[in-house]
């Protein structure tokens, strides 16, 4: 007898579509996620705290981001409720339509994925950037495909965020929340409209940015799934028809056993890889899993360049995160595919004092007005420029057990071998051409010695580790994610794209899972 119909692992792009519409399917859906729900008032962004996932030692800091460092690359990405969504710079972009003509299953092309990307866009109520609202980065990104003859290139990128057409840099206090104006999503939650605070990537104060727990999440649990937070699920054994989940509870310290008839895996490409790498060759429950899983793994050539202007005020930590690309994924410079977006970051410190002087202690102290007043005029980072963007690379990443140093018996530690070569020549373009915006717009940059000198990346998009093919020699699921030689268990998340896309890609990760959820009985 099974405790439930299915069980979703993991609650972040793939989750939340896959839990939403097995629940409107009539399924008992239960989503086990690893991290904490949060509420406005803990994010980072407010609280100040809570800000590391360990994984070491999830018990005692399961917190914001969770930061893994493979040597030569380093990945980011989310924990919580809501998965990376909580923690991304909502650009929800579908992929070009080439991408799909090479290393993906027959039956997943853009026509195919077309109708489904129009859906997510509604459940994220994806938006542009009002013209009323461009930042100084959206302004630099116009100008500078301007002077390089690409003026063409250039657009605003749609983005999961509410915006409001009646907020302007001209109010006063612009930033405040007290102009984020409530309003109802479809899903009956509310929300607020976005004062370009700058903190998308930790927690969005004003609930502006349209995450998985506002919409797909609360739906599904409208419809009677029920989502249980710090559960981290650690093996996965088959039985009778399904399948039985040990889970890890974080807060109660205890592990306890539920079956389900159907699992879906959908912890991230880091996180589902590694699950299923244990369950194959550390507790070998799942022997028959392909030789390709680890495999196929890309950073989707994400980097990042920081220009200096000594003459212009960018204030990169104001608006939201990404707001504007330049589209070189045409491969016109050299053969080298890629995407050139704008980079912004939370000001930190300035968070920080405006914190303090909202201190029940000092409001309304003099003390408490300048900490507030001084926040807003802190940011030291005001002439920097981060160009950012995405290349299509050639998956050169595997995924494997191996020794651990101080314990080389123990073959249980999760690396990666990374063949930076398969990233080199699409990343050096998009830093080259980082180069050239910076030049063409009077401002001075050199690319990173991370990169020049040591081939070193950090990839906030990481993809792959269990790959879609049409058969077993080539990937680990089929084109809707049903794991070869495991019926009844999937995966459904990031770690399932065969190939890099050269530009955002949680669109398509949800777009693939309201694919599979179609197709599911
Ligand atoms: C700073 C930052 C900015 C980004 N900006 C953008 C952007 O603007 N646009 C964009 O398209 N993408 C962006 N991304 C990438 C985006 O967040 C990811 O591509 C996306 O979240 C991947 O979706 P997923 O479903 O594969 O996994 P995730 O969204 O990562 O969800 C996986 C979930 O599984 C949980 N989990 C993992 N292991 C387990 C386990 N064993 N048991 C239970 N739960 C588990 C995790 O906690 C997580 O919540 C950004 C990422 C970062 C870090
Ligand atoms: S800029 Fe601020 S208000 Fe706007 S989406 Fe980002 S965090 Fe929310």
């Amino acid at each position: 007898m099974s405790d439930f119909d299915s069980i979703v692992i993991g609650s972040g792009f793939g989750g939340a579509v896959m839990a939403c519409r097995l629940a409107e399917k009539g399924a008992r859906v239960l989503v086990l996620e690893r991290g904490r729900r949060w509420k406005p008032e803990d994010y980072p962004s407010v609280s100040q705290k809570h800000w590391l996932w360990d994984e070491d030692e999830p018990e005692q800091q399961n917190g914001w981001l969770d930061f893994r460092y493979f040597g030569d690359m380093s990945v980011a990405q989310g924990a919580g409720v809501g998965g990376g969504s909580l923690i991304y710079a909502n650009v929800s972009i579908d992929a070009k339509p080439e991408i799909f003509e090479n290393g993906w299953p027959a039956a997943i092309r853009y026509a195919a994925l077309k109708p489904h990307y129009d859906t997510v866009a509604q459940m994220m109520s994806v938006q542009r950037l009002p013209e009323n609202q461009f930042t100084a980065r959206t302004r630099l990104m116009q100008e500078a495909a301007g002077k390089i003859g690409a003026a063409d290139r250039f657009s605003l990128v749609p983005q999961a965020v509410t915006f409001d057409p009646d907020w302007h840099y001209g109010l006063d206090d612009p930033h405040d929340a007290r102009h984020s104006k409530r309003w109802v999503n479809d899903q009956g939650v509310a929300q607020g409209t976005c004062t370009h605070c700058g903190n998308c990537d930790i927690g969005c104060p004003t609930q502006a940015k349209n995450t998985l727990d506002l919409n797909y999440l609360a739906r599904a649990e409208q419809l009677g799934a029920e989502v249980r937070a710090l559960h981290q699920v650690r093996c996965i054994t088959p039985e009778g028809s399904g399948y039985r989940l040990q889970v890890r509870d974080l807060e109660g310290r205890r592990t306890i056993s539920l079956k389900a008839e159907r699992v879906f895996i959908c912890a991230g490409s880091i996180g589902s890889t590694e699950l299923l790498l244990r369950c194959r060759d550390q507790y070998r429950t799942l022997p028959k899993l392909s030789a390709r899983l680890g495999q196929g793994w890309t950073s989707n050539g994400d980097f990042l360049t920081a220009a200096w202007y000594d003459d212009r005020e960018i204030s990169p930590t104001r608006g939201p995160t990404i707001s504007a690309a330049i589209d070189f994924l045409d491969g016109s410079e050299g053969g080298a595919r890629f995407f050139v977006e704008d980079g912004g970051f939370p000001d930190l410190l300035g968070n920080l004092m405006e914190k303090g002087g909202r201190h029940y202690r000092l409001r309304n102290t003099r003390l408490g007005r300048a900490l507030e007043r001084r926040a807003d005029r802190s940011d030291p980072a005001r002439r920097l420029m981060p160009w950012f963007g995405q290349a299509v690379d050639e998956p050169g990443g595997q995924f494997y057990l191996g020794r651990r140093w101080l314990m080389p018996w123990r073959k249980d530690r999760l690396k990666l071998k990374w063949d930076y070569r398969k990233a080199e020549q699409a990343v050096q373009g998009l830093a080259d051409m980082h180069l050239k915006l910076t030049e063409a717009t009077g401002g001075e940059a050199t690319t990173p010695a991370t990169w020049r000198w040591f081939r070193n990346l950090v990839t906030p998009h990481p993809l792959g580790g269990c790959n879609m093919a049409d058969d077993v020699s080539q990937g680990v699921v089929d084109d809707r994610g049903e794991v070869f030689g495991y019926p009844n268990l999937f995966v459904m998340d990031g770690a399932v794209v065969p190939t890099a896309l050269g530009l955002n890609p949680s669109k398509t990760i949800a777009a693939l899972a309201e694919y599979a959820a179609a197709r599911i009985a």
